[in-house]
């Protein structure tokens, strides 16, 4: 969030890390020098294994987990619903007196990484300067590998007690933890944990789901925050006809309204849908959910109040709040925060033309809209017609494409204690706030069971260390360091709930 955040620099070299003892968690050193080499290294495997979605062929990493996981003695169950589109889902057994499940969500597809920008193969795994480097690394093998990591720590408990893992009760778990690594999460889910969701839900049900992204540490001001996304925005994908009036490229019109001209003396399709991409693309005024009031005012809270009173500022609208991003946050928190302020609008496809002589008579323009939870498709609606213009509505015919609607777990209640307890105990500077995300997760998915799903994955980053850039990014990497401190978080959370 401030420049200590994510690093101006060149954003190689080891990290400066956070002077934070590794937690325990109740489990000797030894026992955390081993899970964290397997960790490590079987992060590695997961990144060589290449998941790029699409076509995804998770299969072959549901395979591998499927063989991991046998290795501890815990039975899996991998399904392909669709050729090459694997996911697997394995269970260990608490007594069954502590209520429903807890489910480790996670899945196994990455996004492509095109070259030109990494200095690692990205799908080689390659441990350098302290970090994992590859697809996958922070979005989201590193994870997996970790929930992977946490269910054989949990089962070779049950082997030293001379019981099965197969069968019989994890010793002190009253609840069941269930592993969930998906297919095709990266594409909306559909072929993965839409999938098991609409075909098998009792497969994933549970009392809450840990997930992506949130419970990594920010630096800001020299405090440690530890964000944990409760909320995910929706999305609404429209498609937006603009109609125009076929002509002779020799004999254009008059620039059109962004240009100073008239909306009626321009007739063409492109100059008219970049007037409305252009309406559309621009900041509105914050809408700030609970769960944003609470994050703003807990970041607030615990900087100095100087940048307390700038942090306060950025749920205001116009020019002041802009000053107040820019003179708190780097540009891709910047970006962010603005994001997780309001609904927002991003005109990212323009299919137009077909000669360099003749004025184009219609245009195909695709808008994402990112909507904050308590928004419907008929607000997205009124609020697109608001922004196109009475003058321009009439040559634009929008089509809702995709719904996904946002989502929301509580901010209290057993679950997020227990996340922000561990977080304390294992980094008493620490302080959890809840969070919202500005993307999609499979929370969408397990939202339709009713299971409140946390983004939820612990890192610790120092000041240094970079981390939204790196999501879908090029040289996405995470350190050994971070993952170090993660596991012990991890395990401790399914210990406190399920014990
Ligand atoms: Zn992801």
């Amino acid at each position: 969030m401030t420049e200590e955040a994510s690093g101006a620099g060149t954003g190689r070299g080891p990290a400066a890390s956070p002077a934070v003892a590794r937690p325990s968690a109740g489990l000797d050193a030894a026992t955390w020098d081993r899970a964290h080499d397997e960790l490590v290294a079987g992060l590695r495997d997961l990144i060589r294994i290449r998941t790029v979605n699409p076509p995804g062929d998770e299969i072959v990493a549901a395979r591998h987990l499927e063989s991991v996981l046998a290795d501890a003695g815990i039975p899996s169950t991998v399904v392909e619903p669709f050729p090459g589109r694997g996911s697997i889902v394995a269970r260990l057994r608490g007594d069954g007196t502590g209520g429903a499940p807890l489910l480790l969500l996670s899945h196994l597809d990455v996004v492509p990484a095109p070259e030109g920008g990494w200095t690692h193969d990205p799908f080689a795994g390659d441990l350098d300067d302290g970090y994992v480097w590859g697809r996958g690394a922070v979005d989201m093998k590193g994870m997996v590998a970790m929930e992977v990591a946490v269910m054989r720590l949990l089962a070779a408990e049950v082997r030293a007690a001379g019981r099965d893992p197969a069968s019989d009760p994890v010793p002190g778990l009253t609840r069941d933890v269930i592993f969930a690594a998906t297919a095709d999460e990266e594409a909306g889910g559909v072929h993965g944990a839409g999938w098991i969701v609409q075909r098998h839900p009792d497969w994933l049900a549970a009392a809450g789901a840990l997930n992506e992204c949130g419970g990594v540490a920010v630096t800001v001001a020299g405090t440690r925050l530890w964000p944990i996304q409760v909320a995910e925005k929706g999305f609404a994908i429209y498609d937006l006809e603009v109609r125009g009036r076929w002509g002779h490229g020799s004999m254009p019109g008059d620039g059109g309204p962004g240009a100073g001209g008239t909306v009626d003396g321009e007739a063409n399709a492109l100059l008219r849908a970049g007037e409305v991409a252009r309406r559309l693309a621009a900041t509105g005024a914050p809408r700030l959910t609970p769960v944003m009031e609470r994050f703003l005012e807990g970041v607030a809270a615990a900087v100095p109040p100087e940048i307390g009173a700038g942090i306060r500022r950025l749920a205001g609208d116009g020019p002041a709040a802009e000053a107040a991003l820019a003179a708190v946050c780097t540009d891709a928190y910047r970006r962010a925060l603005r994001s997780m302020l309001r609904t927002t609008f991003s005109p990212d496809v323009l299919q137009v033309g077909t000669r360099h002589n003749v004025i184009p008579g219609v245009a195909a323009l695709t808008v994402d809209v990112r909507v904050v939870p308590g928004t419907t498709p008929d607000d997205v609606a009124r609020e697109l017609r608001a922004r196109i213009g009475d003058d321009l509505a009439a040559h634009v015919t929008p089509t809702l494409r995709l719904w996904g609607a946002p989502v929301e777990a509580p901010a209290d209640g057993e679950l997020w204690d227990v996340m922000a307890s561990a977080i304390r105990a294992a980094d008493p500077d620490g302080v959890p706030l809840p969070a919202m995300a500005t993307w999609a997760t499979d929370a969408k998915h397990t939202a339709k069971l009713g299971i409140p799903t946390y983004g939820f994955s612990p890192l610790l980053l120092g000041p240094d260390d970079q981390f939204l850039t790196l999501f879908h990014g090029d040289d996405e990497r995470v350190s050994v360091e971070a993952l170090r401190f993660g596991l012990p978080v991890l395990y401790d959370v399914v210990r406190r709930f399920c014990g």
